[in-house]
């Protein structure tokens, strides 16, 4: 059911803009108010289902019980209304799913395996019980698709605004574990997917925020499905994980790209100590992503270096998975490690060579 609305992506976009309206102004769905906090979390962890046998003790007591036999990898997240979102138009389904995604990106870029999540919230009054049910269909279903258990969490109300923080703990040996400190010169620097698709997405939907309400235009989203979806509901690359592990490469670095390629190839280089040279022409970029920047006369370079929430994974290489890299259409070579000395360099299509700054969006 789900997976059907994200094929129709555009319409749900129309629609749930214009819903989120109705619900503030008319609130003809069932008030928060009138459910009291246990059955709203009761509303909240009524579709679990536990996958991993890591998980003893998921929701339901004072704390979940969890059983590891590696290394335990954790980490956690915030997404607030209004700094990271907007409910104009982000669909809660997509909300819900985007929450649990980028925090397994994260995990995935330490080469560990996700299993559990925890998911607090903080809700205000405009939020009612149907709205709670849609962010926590997103949330399932991303719990679903990348394997993990949600075990537990916060349920609270706030004076203004929807808040999100989901805490996502993985599993990993010694030996699968991958910091950002270990590229060395001479490495590939890849990168999987494509960049700034999503950054483009985020810029479409403020411009059509803007003509709505101004002009009350309704929002023109028809065949911008691809940038869309980049922003509204990115995915973790959990499939570049076991693609490495298939292929026998383990990556000596690794990170998700969250602030863009610019500023996270350099978390990089300062924690391993080295420099490097990408290549402008090697930077995959989608077409779609290639014509709404130039139809918002902005240059599609820039949003791959500085737009962010890809969840891409960047990761290097030895030189030798060369040519293995080169037959897996999934992951592209950008550039190369250098010595520290050689400084951060990106080399333009016309064979100038600037410096790499970051300078991710506000
Ligand atoms: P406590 O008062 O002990 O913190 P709560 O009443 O807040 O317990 O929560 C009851 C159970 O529901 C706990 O297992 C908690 O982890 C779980 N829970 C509460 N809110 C959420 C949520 N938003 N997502 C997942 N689990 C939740
Ligand atoms: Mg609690």
């Amino acid at each position: 059911m789900l997976s059907l609305c994200y094929k129709a992506f555009h319409s749900i976009v129309c629609i749930f803009a214009i819903k989120l309206k109705e619900n503030i102004e008319a609130m003809q769905e069932t008030p928060i108010e009138k459910l009291g906090e246990f059955a709203l979390i009761n509303e909240i962890t009524k579709n679990i289902q536990i996958q991993n046998t890591s998980t003893l003790k998921g929701v339901g007591d004072d704390a979940a019980v969890l059983s590891f036999s590696e290394k335990v990898v954790t980490t956690t997240d915030m997404l607030l209304e209004g700094i990271h979102f907007d409910l104009m138009y982000t669909p809660l389904k997509h909300l819900g799913y985007k929450a649990v995604a980028i925090n397994v990106s994260d995990i995935l870029a330490m080469n560990a395996t996700p299993s559990q999540i925890l998911l607090s919230i903080a809700v205000d009054k405009r939020f009612t019980v149907e709205m709670i049910e849609d962010f926590m269909e997103g949330v399932h279903y991303a719990c679903e698709k990348y394997r993990v258990d949600l075990v537990g969490g916060d349920t609270t109300s706030s004076l203004t605004g929807f808040a999100i923080s989901v805490t996502a703990i993985g599993e990993a040996t010694e030996e699968e574990l991958c910091y950002r400190d270990g590229a060395k010169p001479n490495e590939l620097i890849c990168v999987s997917g494509d960049l700034g698709a999503s950054y483009l997405g985020l810029q479409l939907l403020e411009r059509e925020k803007a003509l709505f309400e101004k002009e009350g235009v309704q929002p023109d989203l028809a065949g911008h499905d691809y940038i869309l979806e980049r922003q509204l509901k990115p995915e973790a690359r959990q499939d570049i994980i076991a693609l490495l592990k298939k292929l026998k490469l383990k990556p000596t670095s690794m990170i998700d790209i969250s602030d863009g390629l610019a500023s996270d190839i350099l978390q990089i280089c300062k924690t391993s100590k080295v420099g490097c040279l990408l290549y402008e022409d090697k930077i995959p970029i989608d077409y779609t992503a290639y014509n709404m920047a130039e139809e918002l006369n902005i240059n599609a370079t820039t949003c791959a270096l500085n737009g962010g929430e890809d969840y891409e994974l960047l990761f290097t290489l030895p030189l030798d998975a060369h040519d293995i890299i080169e037959k897996t259409p999934e992951i592209q070579t950008i550039g190369y490690i250098t010595e520290e000395t050689k400084g951060h360099i990106l080399q333009t299509r016309g064979g100038a060579e600037v410096e790499l700054k970051a300078q991710g969006w506000k």
